[in-house]
């Protein structure tokens, strides 16, 4: 049954963990209807808490499938018959090594999830944005996407095709009221962040002394970027990257 047509739709990949929680909460408390998609079902479940995830549409997809992919959207359809807004927040880090010591397939995870995952939800969300005449996408890009850094070399490539995909699909989309922009958060305190920090003593200071601000963000400063950025308050934003890094880039 096709739910509620007066609120808007937005459909968050990524959604059981660090920023794409964050934004899901965000989200909801602005009454949105929410799609969250996550390759962990069960992280999917703590995201809201228990009452608010009853009122979401779980989906358990990898976004690297085209095939799960298209299975998630069919069920967006089916239960809200519209999308309003799409964040791209599903990604990894990789390994944090060398180039020359990254394996193939190590190389291949990050580019699919955090590129082709991009694409795949881009292109099934704009067949839908283009039938409705309207749509905000925000794609997670990193201030990888705009600078480079060492040992984490493709990730910065996936990150800067993830940027370069934002602007040339808001270029395509811009008369057909759809915007496509992309955020660069610096480092944020999340799960992923975390996993590298613990593995590398002293990595935590290091890299929070590398923001001006001398700090990490929360998921939630990132979220409220997010948020703005799909909203109608950003009406003639489209094709940008809006860096919330503390300074990072600033230099
Ligand atoms: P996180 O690990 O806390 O959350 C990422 C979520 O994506 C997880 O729940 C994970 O299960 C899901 N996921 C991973 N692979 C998936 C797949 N193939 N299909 C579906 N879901 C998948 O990470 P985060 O820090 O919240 O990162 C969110 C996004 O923000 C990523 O794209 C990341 O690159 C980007 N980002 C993070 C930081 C940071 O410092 N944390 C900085 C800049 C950009």
């Amino acid at each position: 049954m096709v739910s509620n047509m007066n609120k808007k739709v937005c459909l968050i990949t990524g959604a059981g963990s660090g920023i794409g929680r964050a934004t899901a909460r965000r989200f909801y408390n602005a009454g949105y209807e929410l799609a969250l998609l996550d390759l962990d079902r069960a992280k999917l479940s703590e995201a809201l808490g228990s009452t608010a995830t009853e009122h979401a549409l779980c989906l358990s997809a990898d976004v690297t499938s085209r095939k799960a992919v298209a299975a998630a959207f069919s069920e967006i359809d089916a239960k809200f018959g519209r999308l309003d807004v799409l964040v791209n927040s599903a990604g990894i880090s990789g390994p944090v090594k060398l180039f020359y010591q990254l394996t193939e397939e190590e190389s291949d995870r990050v580019m699919e999830v955090n590129f082709k995952g991009t694409v795949l939800c881009m292109m099934e969300a704009l067949h839908r944005m283009n039938q409705q005449k309207s749509g905000a996408i925000v794609n997670l890009a990193s201030i990888y996407g705009l600078v480079g850094a060492a040992g984490s070399s493709v990730y910065c490539a996936s990150k800067h095709a993830v940027v370069g995909l934002t602007r040339a699909v808001a270029i395509e989309n811009a008369k057909r009221g759809i915007r496509v922009n992309a955020i660069c958060p610096g480092g944020v305190d999340t799960p992923l962040l975390r996993t590298i920090m613990e593995a590398q003593p002293g990595y935590e200071a290091k890299i929070s002394g590398a923001h001006p601000m001398g700090r990490l963000s929360s998921p939630e400063e990132i979220a409220n970027g997010i948020f703005w950025m799909a909203s109608e308050e950003a009406s003639f934003m489209t094709g940008q990257t809006l860096a919330l890094d503390g300074g990072y880039t600033a230099g």
